[in-house]
């Protein structure tokens, strides 16, 4: 039985992709000269797609490639790949929940930290001998019975909820639906975000969600408040935010994801109250292990017509 042959898109980990090249025949799109070329040739036999939260399948990708069985992502967000097309044509999909979660839970404090105590400047005015210079640095704001508001209390929020617990934070959030839980529930973010100091952005990207942070969320965050995206960036209207920065009305933001990776808006880089993290939540090496040999597992259980692990669809 000749393997089945697989298109990379993105790739994974080294170990996980010496598995995959010793189960299926892989083709590199990610590494190609000529990736028409290469898709010329190879199209018609591709059976199955890794690819990445950043990097996802678009429609035309799909139908370009008529034998197209499953869709394996190393990452819990699917807003980079067209479901729709995926679904019409029956094809599977696969994503890496829970694994991932601790890691971006832990980045979403770092970053409330990062900003709220200005770690980096305090850094920065070490290394450049201002603190000599000038004297103690300014004094920041204590988190301890802060409000932190959490849009979107799935996986991520929750482990996120879980963090801010033993700081002395509060917890609201808002959801697609109210839980089974002590946390304060607000109808809608712009509720959330009158009552939030810190309002942390937990749901997935795409359509559903475009600019659910709007800029009237924004200005009820407040001068004395701070927005934190760990979520995607197009939850956010990224111009008003920075607008907001810009004038006042909104108080600092610590943010991992951005509307135009990796090249961030160059006002965010500029603003002395913005903190930036390279999109790097899960981005550990455990954690990315784990995310890989996932995508590893639920390849072979489709081959080997079992359950899948993680399906999306
Ligand atoms: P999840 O368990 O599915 O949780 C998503 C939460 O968002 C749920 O509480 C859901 O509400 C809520 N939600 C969805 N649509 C909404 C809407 N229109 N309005 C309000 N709330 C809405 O997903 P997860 O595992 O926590 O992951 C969440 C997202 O984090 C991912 O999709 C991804 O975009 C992002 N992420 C980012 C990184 C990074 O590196 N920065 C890494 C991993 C994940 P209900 O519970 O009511 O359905």
């Amino acid at each position: 039985m000749p393997k089945p042959e697989v298109l990379i898109l993105s790739p994974n980990r080294p170990d996980q992709m010496a598995q995959l090249d010793t189960l299926y025949t892989l083709h590199r799109l990610d590494l190609a000269k000529d990736p028409a070329a290469l898709l010329a040739e190879v199209a018609p036999r591709i059976r199955a797609v890794v690819t990445t939260g950043g990097r996802g399948i678009t429609a035309a990708e799909i139908a370009a490639l008529p034998a197209l069985e499953i869709v394996a992502t190393s990452s819990v967000g699917t807003d980079a790949i067209d479901l729709a097309a995926c679904k019409a044509r029956g094809i599977a999909v696969t994503n890496t929940p829970d694994v991932l979660t601790d890691d971006v839970a832990d980045m979403a404090l770092g970053l409330i930290l990062m900003t709220r105590r200005r770690l980096v400047d305090g850094h920065a005015y070490v290394a450049s001998g201002d603190w000599a210079q000038k004297g103690p640095f300014p004094l920041t704001s204590a988190l301890k019975g802060k409000k932190v508001g959490i849009l979107g209390l799935g996986r991520i929020g929750q482990a996120i909820a879980d963090r801010c617990l033993p700081f002395g934070l509060q917890i609201g959030y808002t959801a697609r639906s109210a839980k089974a839980n002590d946390f304060q529930f607000f109808e809608t973010p712009e509720a959330l975000a009158s009552w939030s100091d810190i309002f942390v952005a937990a749901t997935p990207g795409g359509a559903d969600t475009k600019h659910l942070v709007s800029a009237k969320v924004i200005e009820a965050i407040g001068p004395n408040g701070t927005f934190i995206n760990i979520a995607r960036g197009s939850v956010v209207d990224e111009a008003a935010l920075i607008d907001a920065l810009k004038g006042g009305r909104l108080g600092s933001a610590g943010l991992d994801v951005f509307a135009s990776e990796p090249k961030a808006d160059p006002a965010l880089t500029q603003l002395p109250n913005v903190s930036l993290s390279p999109h790097h939540a899960s981005g550990t090496v455990e954690t990315r292990d784990a995310m890989a040999q996932l995508v590893v597992d639920n390849l072979a259980a489709h081959f080997a017509g079992a359950a899948l692990l993680t399906p999306v669809l």
